[in-house]
């Protein structure tokens, strides 16, 4: 009689909290793949795909290793397709004498864990996540002593806490942050390093083949998988970042290109989230590359801050504020999700490619999520519980203690400014400046009341006019109040009628 763990579909690193605190000898490990979680949002095909091969992956890797794995596979004809059934029927099956299980990702789900305790009649042991680089705990202490939690604050204090990027105790290169080098607009003729494709293993092959049978409903393309599914494959596209698209990810890090769909990105959010690399490792590389003179400090400062800042800082205010925090809507935004977002078909071309390349990779880049398919949502006051339940959806990377901050925070303004210190909004004149999408579109980026007008030109003078209020109290709002307080009554009242008229046609 052992110890019964539960190893979700998040949790594939060989140093969880449960694994350390496991016996080979006498405890069994379950895995399951239930078609409930499978099922709780539209998940993106590839997305499902990448999730049960990587899990399929690491309990063959874990067996290999001695430890006994139960697995049970999505088609098993008992599989009550939940974790609670799950859990009960291996209970039985091993006569286990307690669950030792390291806390979910989700709050949903931890919630469901804490249920157990009270449910079950053996001991429920929860141990914390410590995959992360800050503890749901030292963010409470740092977000306790302050008024508004930025992240650039957090950031130079996670920088001092793992000693990365600092000569002494000040910041390698003489800055803490390098984002004013890193806002580049594409230039023509800029070449990005194609990402390595893996193709299929046997194990990924047959995944496709259930995925594409069981999950024909989920949008997104199946066809063409080629991301990495072991640790060892990950790390192998790490390396290939780190030696041949680090270099240009600063410089480059806001530009769009329509013919790259990720840029100079490291495409690495995916394995991240669900262990297959960790945090740290990829911090030191990407420091060690700056040290060896293979990158500057722009490259590697700029890498860095996304995960050793934005993404730890995300996660500790997902803990912070839930679950309040998912029913937030600041800007009282109810329109539901336009049809385009299920298949491109659009003629705005930057929100076309955008969308085409999202449901063909279960991917697009940050700028892409944030100042297209983002500011267009906040622009046109979508729904964020519409807008949240697309991004979980149809990103290989989504889960929600890391999309529901970037969504209902940075993109949609949800949560009135506890994440950004303004909205990002923004007319076509940025998306124009960033990327080559303008060209081509049937709209004109630089008209705002002729016939083909891009439409974020209007929908952007709409939305500062429909919420002036609540922007009479933002200081960096201002600038753009006084502008729309000085066109004239004519243009003003023109701009918000091609607004309605269009978002009356979005249906
Ligand atoms: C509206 C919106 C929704 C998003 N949804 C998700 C999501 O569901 N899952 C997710 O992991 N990221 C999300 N992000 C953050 C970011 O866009 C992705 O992490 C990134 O695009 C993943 O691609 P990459 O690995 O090539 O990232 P890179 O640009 O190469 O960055 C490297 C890594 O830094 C981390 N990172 C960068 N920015 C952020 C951020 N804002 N928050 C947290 N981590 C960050 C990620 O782990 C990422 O893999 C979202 C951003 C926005 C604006
Ligand atoms: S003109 Fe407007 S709608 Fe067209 S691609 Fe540019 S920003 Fe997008």
């Amino acid at each position: 009689m052992g110890a019964l763990l539960l190893i979700t579909g998040d949790q594939l690193s060989p140093q969880l909290a449960s694994l350390k605190a496991a016996d080979r000898q006498t405890d069994t490990l379950l895995m399951v793949e239930v078609a409930e979680e499978a099922r709780s949002v539209l998940h993106h095909p590839k997305k499902l795909v990448f999730i049960f091969s990587a899990m399929r992956h690491f309990a063959e890797q874990l067996q290999e290793n001695g430890w006994n794995i139960d697995y049970i596979k999505l088609e098993d004809p008992d599989n009550s397709q939940n974790f609670a059934g799950e859990i009960r029927r291996a209970l039985t099956r091993h006569n286990a004498n307690r669950l030792l299980l390291t806390a979910a990702s989700e709050w949903r789900v931890l919630e469901m864990m804490r249920q157990w305790r009270d449910e079950l009649d053996i001991p429920v042991e929860i141990l914390e996540d410590d995959r992360f680089l800050c503890s749901t705990a030292r963010f409470e202490a740092w977000a306790s002593e302050r008024k508004q939690l930025r992240m650039e604050y957090f950031y130079r204090e996670m920088r001092r806490d793992w000693q990365i990027l600092l000569e002494g105790d000040k910041p390698a290169g003489g800055k803490w942050n390098f984002d004013s080098e890193n806002r580049k607009p594409p230039r023509d003729g800029l070449t990005v390093p194609p990402i390595p494709k893996i193709t299929p293993d046997a194990i990924t092959a047959d995944v496709i083949e259930l995925v594409a049978t069981r999950f024909a409903d989920h949008p997104g393309e199946i066809g063409g998988f080629s991301y990495a599914t072991t640790h060892a494959e990950a790390e192998q596209h790490l390396a290939h970042f780190i030696t041949h698209r680090l270099a240009d990810f600063g410089s480059w890090q806001d530009a769009m290109l329509a013919d790259q769909p990720f840029m100079f990105h490291a495409l690495i959010g995916l394995y991240l989230n669900i262990g297959l690399l960790s945090p740290l490792d990829c911090i030191k590389q990407a420091e060690q590359a700056w040290q060896d003179g293979r990158v500057a400090i722009n490259a590697a400062e700029g890498f860095i801050r996304q995960i050793l800042g934005w993404r730890e800082y995300v996660r500790g205010l997902y803990w912070l504020s839930m679950p309040d925090y998912a029913r937030l809507n600041h800007l009282q935004a109810e329109r539901p999700l336009p049809g385009f977002f299920w298949n491109g078909q659009t003629e705005m071309r930057c929100l076309s490619i955008t969308v085409t390349q999202t449901l063909e990779n279960a991917y697009a880049h940050h700028i892409q999520r944030l100042m297209v398919t983002g500011n267009f949502a906040l622009l046109a006051g979508l729904s964020p519980r519409a807008v949240n339940d697309w991004y979980l959806a149809v990103y290989a990377d989504a889960f929600e203690w890391v999309e529901l901050p970037n969504v209902t925070g940075m993109a949609l303004y949800a949560d009135g400014g506890i994440m950004a210190s303004k909205p990002y909004a923004a007319s076509g004149a940025y998306i124009n400046r960033m990327s080559d999408y303008c060209r081509g579109c049937a709209y004109n980026p630089s008209e705002k009341l002729s016939e083909n007008s891009c439409p974020f030109n209007y929908l952007y003078w709409d939305f500062i006019a429909r919420h002036e209020d609540k922007w009479q109290a933002n200081a960096r709002m201002g600038m753009m109040v006084r502008s729309w307080h000085k066109m004239e009554a004519g243009t003003q009242q023109a701009l918000r009628g091609k607004a309605a008229d269009f978002l009356a046609k979005l249906g």
